[in-house]
């Protein structure tokens, strides 16, 4: 299947393009991005097909409906990967906590976060392609906090790619900062910069606009790739267990086949939630997508009101920080699917110029005929982690800010799966806060232990050793630094 462009072409590139095309140059005309020409129609019994399917049945059988070009053998290789997950048979359990709740576990892979869902098996397959072709990649990522252990752990040690991965010194968590700077690997370079993220992110964007980084990186015949959600590489690893929750709860008896369900996500750059938008699609019953927002709600504004504006809105750093988010990329898939391309042009250009798009009437209820959204605070959030754990069900701060849609936004009574991107580890000083009912700065060490002990909570071993493990990337260096950084990097 051949892959088109939300905004429309430019004349200056292919007006149809390969999977593998498409996810090593990720960046489409007019700044947009690549999407299926169409989506896959899948048998009418595809679903119950799959009640005693494993995941990487489920997973192949939804990679071969998009016709994707790469061989099987590579396919397999990168969904052996899941092998690596808490139950190879059962990577992202779906477990029932209420009777009409349940909650999909993203976390149970090497990194502790749904990033490493789709990250994991993208990262063989992207190596796979650039092997083949006989090219060499740079991948370049700024990250808050999950997207950089993930991405550094898939890429280790795979042929025919680099990672130079920017984090902010201070501005993650110890967990994930141990994450990235104990990953050895040849082809791994991890630097701290001093400053925040959005200083990380924008000195990632001026390199990537530097001519001179540019001639550096032909020089050595390197070229350019990106490994975030903008790459429909890692999205369409991300429509799979959306299958897998109605598959879940078909198997479990819970549901009958055809009755409809809700899904909440919690959403930032809104590629998990793009993601269950087309399973919908593409035949799953799913009555509405939720989508939960912290206290940057820029995505609960645009679905309940059709006008995304940024102009007066100033990022807050909350304790869902995988969340906090202003410009959310993967809201162009949807509005290209709804609107077409020629629309979506002007709605992004209309946010360039003026930090604000803003849709039709008509255009907003088609919108909302498909998802509702809600936001809620650090407080709430921290109410739910208690209520929660009393209850016995230990969850972390981004998958708290799910009950809030939970709670609200069903008309229905239907069966409801929330998504939990991360697990608690990886944000244990603010469960621990949440469960104890104070504001007492713990380090990440102290919160694990305590939580661990006092709640009889498992510790996976790759956070425990974490603490006792040899850190290869000890850089912390000033933004100007970067490029000279980098290229001594490649040139090693
Ligand atoms: C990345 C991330 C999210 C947000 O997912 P999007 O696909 O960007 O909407 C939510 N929670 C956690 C823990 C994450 O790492």
């Amino acid at each position: 299947m051949n892959f088109i462009e939300t905004r429309g072409n430019d004349g200056t590139r292919e007006e149809e393009v390969s999977f593998s095309y498409a996810i090593l140059n990720p960046s489409a005309s007019f700044g947009g991005l690549y999407v299926p020409k169409e989506l896959p129609k899948l048998d009418e019994n595809f679903l119950e097909d799959h009640i005693n399917k494993s995941y990487k049945e489920l997973a192949y059988n939804i990679l071969k409906a998009f016709e994707i070009d790469i061989e099987d053998e590579e396919i397999n290789k990168a969904l052996n990967l899941y092998d690596n997950f808490d139950d190879a048979s059962n990577p992202c359990p779906v477990v029932k906590v209420k009777n009409d709740l349940f909650v999909h576990e993203q976390y149970h892979g090497p990194t502790r976060a749904f990033k490493d869902m789709a990250l994991q098996p993208f990262g063989s397959i992207l190596s796979s392609i650039a092997k083949k072709r006989d090219e060499k990649y740079l991948i370049l990522a700024a990250t808050s906090g999950d997207t950089g252990p993930a991405a550094l752990n898939t890429f280790k040690n795979k042929d025919n790619i680099q990672v130079a991965c920017l984090y902010p010194d201070g501005g993650t968590s110890d967990v994930q900062r141990l994450q990235m700077v104990c990953e050895d690997g040849k082809n791994l370079k991890v630097l701290g910069i001093h400053g925040n993220f959005d200083d990380a992110q924008t000195a990632l964007k001026n390199l990537l606009a530097s001519n001179s980084f540019k001639e550096e990186l032909q020089r050595d015949g390197i070229k350019l790739s990106a490994a975030n959600s903008v790459n429909f590489g890692r999205i369409i690893f991300q429509i799979i267990y959306h299958f897998w929750s109605y598959i879940q709860l078909l198997k479990q008896e819970e549901i009958i086949y055809g009755e409809k369900i809700y899904l909440v996500v919690p959403s930032g750059n809104f590629g998990n939630v793009l993601g269950g938008y087309y399973a919908k699609q593409m035949g799953v019953p799913i009555e509405k997508l939720l989508v939960a927002s912290n206290e940057n709600d820029i995505l609960t504004q645009w679905i309940n009101t059709g006008v995304y504006d940024i102009r007066d809105k100033e990022l807050k750093l909350t304790k869902s920080p995988a969340m906090d988010i202003l410009k959310s990329s993967n809201i162009e898939r949807v509005l290209y699917s709804l609107y077409g391309a020629k629309r979506t042009k002007d709605f992004f250009d209309q946010l360039n110029e003026n930090k604000i798009f803003t849709m039709s009437k008509e255009e907003t209820l088609k919108l909302q005929e498909i998802f509702s959204a809600i936001n809620s605070d650090d407080k709430y959030g921290s109410k739910i982690i208690k209520d929660f754990l009393d209850d016995g069900y230990l969850m972390d701060p981004h998958t708290a800010t799910c009950l809030k849609a939970y709670e609200n936004l069903k008309d229905k009574d239907l069966k409801t799966v929330i998504y939990s991107t991360a697990e608690w580890t990886k944000f244990s000083p603010t469960v621990l806060n949440s469960l104890h009912e104070n504001d007492i700065s713990y380090s990440d060490k102290e919160a694990l232990e305590i939580i661990s002990n006092e709640y009889n909570a498992k510790l996976p071993k790759s956070i425990s050793d974490l603490f006792s493990s040899k850190v290869n990337h000890d850089l912390v260096i000033k933004k100007e630094n970067i490029e000279e950084e980098i290229v001594k990097f490649i040139r090693d």
